[in-house]
């Protein structure tokens, strides 16, 4: 296949919390136009996996993104390396209009200095992620009125306008309704074609319609990786899940 310069990189990765190993000797490769799904029972360490590549638990092993290693940067500079990462409560500023909270992400990616200088009118950019998340009728409303999705898909907007190459989303469709699943499945997709993204989910129906390959965690480890009916027909996922 074609060569991706923007890969993610995991190799041997580890966090322990006061000796507990919450990620135990994680590797994982995903390349651009992978939409990557990674799953696992509670506690299985996904959160923390996310957590270390991009800064927020201190990790040994490696992790690069376009060859740049990410472990021991500050979160400032994961930015400027195009990581971005969503929480599973959005973080949007809800006093802010949708455009000002664009603006404020913008301002702390790589582009900061080009977007300040062309501040008259509404950036290409943030009109491009606008687009892409469907608020752009939206532009001027506070975040707070936004629904549940539309807040998430704000966040991913993000990320976007921070030109973020490589995006790992935690649970962004938990405690959506059935309508806007489908809508960030599909905005997943469009974003997957040319970025590298990672999103922690559960729901298997969700899976079957949108990823394209799953990792598996439990226990810290890697139990399976493949595509959704690979990693459902695997024994020792069923196990797994039988199990909790
Ligand atoms: P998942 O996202 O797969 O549900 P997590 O990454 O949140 O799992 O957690 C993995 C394990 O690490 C769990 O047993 C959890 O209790 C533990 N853990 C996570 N964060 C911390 C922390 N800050 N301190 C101690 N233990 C933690």
């Amino acid at each position: 296949g074609e060569f991706h310069r923007d890969y993610l990189q995991v190799k041997d990765l580890r966090v322990s919390f006061d000796g507990f190993v919450a990620v135990d000797g994680v590797d994982l490769v995903v390349t651009s136009g992978d939409l990557r799904f990674l799953i696992g029972p509670n506690g299985a360490g996904k959160t923390t996996l996310i957590d270390a590549i991009t800064g927020l638990a201190k990790a040994t092993g490696s992790a690069t993104f376009g060859g740049v290693e990410l472990l021991g940067m500050p979160s400032h500079k994961i930015v400027r390396a195009a990581v971005g990462r969503t929480f599973q409560t959005a973080s949007v500023i809800e006093e802010l209009s949708v455009l000002q909270n664009l603006d404020i992400a913008a301002g702390m990616g790589r582009k900061s200095r080009e977007l300040l200088r062309r501040r008259k009118t509404v950036p290409t950019e943030v009109e491009l992620a606008l687009e892409t998340i469907g608020l752009t009728g939206l532009v001027n409303a506070p975040a707070g009125v936004l629904a549940h999705g539309q807040k998430q898909w704000l966040e991913i907007g993000m990320l976007l306008v921070q030109d973020a190459r490589c995006l790992l989303l935690d649970e962004p469709v938990a405690g959506m309704s059935a309508i806007e699943r489908e809508q960030t499945g599909e905005l997943l997709k469009r974003i997957g074609e040319q970025r590298t993204v990672v999103v922690v989910e559960h729901d298997m129906e969700f899976l079957r319609n949108f990823a394209n390959s799953v990792t598996v965690l439990h226990q810290g480890k890697v139990l399976a990786e493949g595509t959704v009916a690979e990693v459902q027909a695997d024994p020792k996922v069923i196990e797994v899940y039988l199990g909790e």
